[in-house]
């Protein structure tokens, strides 16, 4: 049987109303968002809820870059539990690019990459967003997510906001490298330093709208 001590929640919190792209939320009483007869009860209530699709804790599935892609419905769920390796780029000096035999090593660093891992990379530079030293950090090549797909890796997160960095040349070189191969992958995976060991089961659900490119999730951690 599945057991585990501890559960990390990977998901940032969203705050409505907040950050540059805020997810907003309008409170109503349920009879005036849904023909429904009033209700004799002093709280009862709905919300109507706008957000772009790419907030927060997102997934971004194959139809953000490609137009016959998939779309996250139609991700396979088995492509969204399993066993979890933490690639740990955190020390990699400042402007660093990471190549194939930079991600080699620090999968070698975490006990291998195995065919059907989700592989999480922990960059560390998440809570320095606001700082200089942000624009040094780690940039992935596409030659890093070939070796990680070649590996069999079946969905990629990483903590920052996105995979290219500052000396990334192209702008949608990961995204194209994974999405290409049917990889989703998601941004601003939260708490990756908090896990006390580089392997983790993971599950890993956005909700299965049709037609979307990308959504929020909730990812957990069973160690
Ligand atoms: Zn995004």
């Amino acid at each position: 049987m599945f057991s585990y001590s501890r559960i990390v929640d990977l998901t940032l919190p969203l705050i409505p109303g907040v950050g540059n792209r805020p997810l907003t939320i309008e409170r109503g009483r349920t009879e005036e968002i849904t023909v429904h007869v009033p209700v004799d009860h002093p709280w009862y209530i709905m919300h109507r809820v706008a957000t772009i699709s790419h907030i927060g804790t997102h997934i971004e599935a194959p139809y953000h870059c490609f137009p016959e892609g998939r779309d996250l419905a139609s991700i396979p769920i088995e492509q969204l539990i399993g066993e979890a390796v933490v690639l740990d780029l955190s020390t990699l000096p400042p402007d660093s690019t990471v190549g194939a035999a930079e991600m080699a090593a620090v999968a070698a660093r975490a006990g291998g990459v195995r065919r059907g891992d989700i592989a999480f990379l922990l960059t560390g530079y998440a809570d320095r967003r606001a700082m200089p030293e942000y624009e040094h950090r780690p940039s992935l090549l596409a030659e890093s997510m070939d070796y990680l797909t070649e590996a069999g890796v079946k969905l990629v997160g990483t903590d920052l906001s996105g995979l290219e960095g500052p000396l990334t040349p192209g702008h949608l070189d990961c995204h194209l490298a994974l999405l290409g191969r049917d990889i989703p992958f998601i941004e601003n995976v939260a708490n990756l330093g908090a896990l006390s060991r580089p392997r983790v089961f993971v599950c890993a659900l956005p909700i299965p709208v049709q037609g979307l490119d990308a959504f929020p999730l909730r990812i957990v951690a069973f160690e």
